[in-house]
C-alpha cells in the first residue's frame, strides 16, 4: 500500500511573511486530513520559518534543491546538513527547471540524491521529457534514461528514501496537463524500469508522483490511476485554498 504524497513546489515565490500567511491559512484548512503526506517546498530563505510554522502539524518541509558536498568553498550552495538544520525532511532534486536553466544532469541528480539520502533526507527525484522529445516519439526513452542514469546505482534499500516525480516539461506551468491515461502509461513504464534494475518489490513500493499543471479540478482523475501515487504541484500550491482543495481530493 503506497501512501499518497501531495507536495507543493513554490519555486522562487514567497517571502518569510508570505510563508507565514500561507501556513496560517493552510493549517486550519487541512485539519483532520490523514489520507496522504503533505509537503511544501518554500525557497531556501523561508525554510526555517516554514518549519516553525508547521511544527506540530502533519505538514513536512522540502527544499527545492541541495548540493552534494558536505561543506566547503561552494559559494551559493546549500548542504544537506543545513537543510536538516532548517527543518527539512525532504528535498526535490533534478526539477526540470534546474535541468533546463542551471545545467542539472542525470549525473548531478545522482550525486545530489546520494548526499540527500545519506544525510537523512527523503529525495523526490524529478524526471520528464520535453515537448520535442514527446513529439519525436522519444518520451519513454528519455525518462527511462533519466531513471537508469539518475537512480541506477542506488540499492533497493536506498529506494525506500526516494520518491520519483514524473513531470513532463510540456505540462509544467503551461496549463496543459498530461491526461490521466498518458500519465498512467509513463508511471507504469517508470515502475517497469525500476523493476528491471532493482526487482519487483522495490518497484511496487516506490511512490511515483505526477507533476504538471495539477489543479483542484484534475487531481481526482489523476489520483484514480493505479500507478499515480500523488502530485508535485507548482502554481496551484501557492494559494492555500487551492492547495488545500488539491490535498482534499478524496473528499
Ligand atoms: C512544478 O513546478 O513542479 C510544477 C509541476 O508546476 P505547475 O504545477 O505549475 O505546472
Amino acid at each position: 500500500m503506497r501512501r499518497p504524497i501531495i507536495a507543493g513546489n513554490w519555486k522562487m515565490f514567497k517571502t518569510i511573511a508570505e510563508t507565514k500567511e500561507f501556513c496560517d491559512a493552510l493549517i486550519p484548512a487541512i485539519l483532520g486530513v490523514d489520507h496522504c503526506e503533505i509537503i511544501v517546498a518554500p525557497p531556501f530563505t523561508a525554510l526555517a520559518s516554514a518549519s516553525e510554522e508547521v511544527d506540530g502539524t502533519r505538514i513536512a518541509i522540502a527544499s527545492q534543491d541541495v548540493f552534494w558536498e558536505a561543506q566547503g568553498a561552494f559559494t551559493g550552495e546549500i548542504a544537506v546538513r543545513m537543510l536538516v538544520d532548517a527543518g527539512c525532511t525532504f528535498s526535490i532534486i533534478g526539477h526540470s527547471e534546474r535541468r533546463q536553466f542551471f545545467g542539472e544532469t542525470d549525473e548531478s541528480v545522482a550525486k545530489k540524491t546520494r548526499a540527500a539520502i545519506d544525510g537523512g533526507l527523503h529525495a523526490i527525484v524529478c524526471v520528464g521529457e520535453s515537448l520535442a522529445e514527446r513529439d519525436g516519439g522519444r518520451a519513454t526513452d528519455v525518462v527511462r534514461r533519466q531513471i537508469q542514469e539518475g537512480l541506477g546505482k542506488f540499492s533497493a534499500k536506498d529506494l525506500v528514501s526516494i520518491t520519483i516525480a514524473y513531470e513532463p516539461v510540456w505540462a509544467i506551468g503551461t496549463g496543459r496537463t498530461a491526461t490521466p491515461e498518458t500519465a498512467e502509461e509513463m508511471h507504469a513504464e517508470i515502475r517497469r524500469t525500476i523493476s528491471g534494475i532493482h526487482g519487483e518489490a522495490p518497484a511496487a513500493a516506490i511512490r511515483v508522483l505526477y507533476g504538471g499543471s495539477v489543479k483542484p479540478d484534475n487531481i481526482a482523475s489523476l489520483m484514480a490511476r493505479e500507478n499515480i501515487d500523488g502530485a508535485l504541484v507548482g502554481g496551484a500550491s501557492l494559494d492555500a485554498a487551492s492547495f488545500a482543495s488539491i490535498i482534499k481530493y478524496t473528499h
